[in-house]
């Protein structure tokens, strides 16, 4: 009995001597006028806030950091793009938590997006272009710019429309209008993969032992899809009635939108398509023009090349 007494009697001594710390703690730190004013925006006693004293430094520090931050990469928090807050919860103490700061929230959008938005043999780069920095003053353009907007209103109601097939001169701005046109729909959560269509041939060819089925399967069911620059490729048959007949079948028997940029109109490609080392094969190419149309309006785009 005498010693439950005197272990009591030590641990009240104890609590009170660390009660005291804990004070002598946030007072020191509150020295810190702008440490202060932060501790005030919090709904809580200063007795309450003391038991936390080094965790709001830590939070204050973190908040002041990311005050004057202009990007990620200047980001000087513990943890690159989060910042350590503090909430008062339902049993009137706190919580910490990192909460992701403005940028770090446009990057995990922007990565989403990537996601959605699949690239083979494309430049990187080509995920910046935006409906938004069209240049809409280029007359040249605007029946271009008409129908991509009418195709974004059209396909939330029907996503087995027509895309579309735009030709023109090098440097016109064909891809970047429809992975404009792309990235505005995989923001909103669906599924695209633009192709660079003579390296795709060329890879897939030297790809047989690895993931040749998977990409190919991919393609050929995607939502959306983009053929980029056909008819810059060298045409052989297993590539036309192998590859881009299968791919072009399915996606007409499906009615999945797919679009198609090249230097070639349509009746140029047909000329292209037909020609092949080994001979020329007038209804092989006619056959794949055919489902081109099926799947594709053709228009033409003439403008200066924007090409540096
Ligand atoms: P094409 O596919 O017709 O050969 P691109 O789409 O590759 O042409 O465009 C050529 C260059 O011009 C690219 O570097 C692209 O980023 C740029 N570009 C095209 N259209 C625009 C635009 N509206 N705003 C900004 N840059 C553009
Ligand atoms: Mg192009």
């Amino acid at each position: 009995m005498a010693i439950n007494n005197l272990e009591g009697y030590l641990n009240k001594y104890k609590n009170g001597n660390l009660d005291l710390n804990l004070k002598v703690n946030f007072n020191n730190a509150c020295k810190d006028q702008l440490f202060r004013a932060y501790a005030n925006t919090i709904t809580l006693s200063d007795e309450r806030l003391s038991a936390y004293t080094s965790k709001l430094e830590i939070a204050f520090k973190e908040k002041s950091n990311c005050i004057n931050c202009k990007s990620l990469s200047n980001c000087k928090n513990e943890l690159r793009g989060y910042c350590y807050t503090a909430y008062v919860n339902e049993k009137d103490s706190l919580t910490f938590t990192y909460e992701s700061c403005p940028y770090m929230l446009e990057e995990i959008q922007k990565e989403e997006v990537a996601k959605n938005m699949s690239l083979f043999d494309m430049p990187r780069d080509i995920r910046n272009s935006k409906l938004i920095d069209i240049d809409i003053k280029d007359k040249n353009r605007t029946a271009a710019i008409k129908w991509i907007s009418k195709f974004i209103d059209d396909y939330h109601d029907n996503n087995h429309i027509k895309g579309l097939y735009l030709h023109g001169s090098f440097g016109s701005g064909k891809t970047y209008l429809i992975a404009a046109l792309f990235n505005e729909l995989t923001k909103q959560g669906l599924k695209s993969a633009i192709v660079y269509w003579p390296e795709f041939l060329r890879s897939l060819k030297s790809s047989f032992n690895t993931n040749y089925e998977e990409k190919f399967n991919y393609i050929k069911r995607v939502p959306l899809l983009l053929i980029d620059d056909i008819g810059a490729e060298s045409v052989s048959a297993w590539g036309r009635d192998e590859i881009l007949s299968s791919i072009l079948q399915f996606r007409m028997q499906e009615e999945m939108s797919t679009f198609f940029t090249s230097n070639m109109s349509m009746t140029d490609l047909e000329e292209h398509l037909s020609i092949t080392k080994a001979k020329n094969d007038r209804l092989k190419s006619r056959r794949i023009m055919e489902r081109i149309k099926q799947v594709s309006t053709e228009m033409e785009i003439v403008s200066k090349n924007r090409r540096n």
